[in-house]
Formats: structure tokens, sequence, C-alpha cells
């Protein structure tokens, strides 16, 4: 198949795309605001000579600029989802299209290693959307994501959809300043699944168990799925959907709802939400040396 890609491919990861930038010299974060959201100079210590853990910092903190960018000068909710690929991410982000009001408007960043299909999808909803093709990267990181912004009239949006790319271990050192990051796995990953990817779970807002409708044809426990999820991560809400046909998505969609009245009126629990997920992000990477 012939596959026309936005970018081209690369074997730079992000960590090498954030160093070649800092040897050119240049500002590894671009204009970045050291004290924007109360992250101050002192605030990443735990990264002190640990060139990795400073670089994973330095992508928070860059996921935090985004943050106070789009969320709060362009007063847009922001929603990501991740999980592995055939989770059902891109048909639960339908969904939540169809239910949205008429005058709400839309954007969605489609992030995938190659292809225009989802973006193509999307598109068909008449939604704005930006499809970021990451070649040899297994997520999307605050850069790409500031890139594909530039795609979108932010001044026109209300919502921003943010669909990673499917995988279930390399987002998690990498938010992207959403208000809510919303872990999708399904029954047909296996019923262990949740068990599998503790971090991932701890470094997000809210689960979603998919394809429920066909979890007895798959011998999955949904009910061991979501008590694996109540213990790795005791506070996050979870839904029981079936996004292929709609189901379960009133609860999810209440949630997200919830979530942008909440951070609006809760500004400071949203910074300390990111603080400790950078922290735990670090201790992650340690863990892995
Ligand atoms: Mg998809």
């Amino acid at each position: 198949m012939n596959y026309t890609l936005r970018q081209p491919l690369s074997d730079a990861t992000p960590i090498d795309r954030l160093l070649d930038r800092l040897l050119s010299g240049a500002d590894p974060l671009g204009p970045a605001q050291a004290h924007r959201m109360g992250h101050g100079d002192g605030d990443h210590e735990h990264g002190e000579g640990d060139p990795e853990a400073d670089i994973l910092a330095q992508f928070a903190e860059q996921a935090d600029d985004l943050h106070e960018r789009v969320v709060h000068d362009h007063g847009i909710f922001v929603a990501e989802f991740l999980g592995a690929t055939g989770s059902g991410k891109t048909r639960l982000i339908e969904r939540l299209i169809e239910r949205a009001p008429d005058d709400e408007e839309i954007g969605v960043i489609v992030g995938d290693v190659a292809g225009e299909d989802d973006a193509t999808r999307f598109r068909e909803l008449g939604v704005s959307v930006a499809n970021v093709n990451t070649g040899k990267e297994c997520h999307l990181d605050p850069g790409l994501v500031e890139d594909a912004l530039a795609e979108l009239d932010l001044d026109a949006l209300d919502t921003l959809y943010i669909e990673n790319v499917g995988n279930m271990v390399c987002p998690a050192d990498f938010p992207l300043g959403a208000q809510a990051r919303v872990l999708v796995v399904s029954a047909t990953e296996g019923d262990d699944v949740v068990r599998k990817h503790p971090l991932l779970f701890q470094a997000c807002d809210g689960a979603v168990i998919n394809k429920v409708d066909i979890a007895d044809a798959v011998n999955a426990d949904l009910d061991l799925m979501e008590s694996d999820v109540s213990e790795i991560a005791p506070e996050m809400p979870t839904f029981r959907t079936s996004a292929e046909h709609g189901d379960g998505l009133d609860d999810l969609a209440g949630y997200l709802e919830e979530r942008g009245h909440v951070h609006a009126s809760d500004h400071e629990a949203y910074v300390a939400g990111t603080e400790h997920s950078h922290s735990h992000e670090v201790e992650h990477t340690h863990t892995h040396e």
C-alpha cells in the first residue's frame, strides 16, 4: 500500500529531537514560561543530575504551557484518549462528537503511525481535524500537538479531542496538557490487560472498558477488569461502554463535562494533579534504568 505521510518517517525519538534543539543552542521549549501554573524553577528538583529525567520534566513543562494556552487562553476543553490499537478510541470520540450539541465547535488531533484513516472518519463528521503521522514514534508529545494546533482555529473551538497513537506503554511519560486523560481498554484485549499496564493507568484520569457487548464471546471478566482498575488507581472513575452500539456513553460524557466544570473552578487541583503525575512519571523512568 502506498501511504502519503504528512511528516517524513524519522528515526528520531522525541528525546532525540529535544537533544537536537539543545545542541543547536535553541531554547528546548520554545518560549516556555517558567512560572506558568505555579511551576517555578525549583519545581523540577527530582530531575537533578539525571538527563533523561530532566528531559521528561521539560516535556511535562511544555505540556503545562500547552494547557495554559489552549485551556486557559482559549477556553477550550481538552480530552485525550489513549489505549491500544483497536481498543475503540476513534469510535468513542465519534460517538461523543455525534451527541454534542450542534453549536459546539469541535476539533480533533489524531495521532497515528501512518495514514489518514481515523482523520477521514472524523472529517466525515464535519469537525476540524489535524492528522499527525508519527512515523516510528509510538506516542504523541507536546511538540507534535503544538504543531498540530497550528492547523486548528483555536478561537473557534469549544472542545478539542486528542487521540493518541495506539500504545499502552510510551504515552505514560508524555502528558499533553489535557483536562482529562482517558485510557481506553477493551474486553477483547484480555481481562488481564489492566494489571499488565499499571503505570499507564496511574498516569490517567479516567478509564473506559469498551466492547462490553462482546465480553462473553471472548470470555472476558468485566468485574475483574474493573476491580483491577480500582486496585491500581483507587480514585479513577471507570466506565463500561460499547462504543460500537453507543452504550454507556451518557456516563462518560457526563464525566467529561464535569471534568471541564471542576477544572474551570478548581485550577489548583489540576496543577496538584499534574505535579503528582510528573513525579510519578520520573519514578517510572528510574525503575527501568
Ligand atoms: Mg484510532
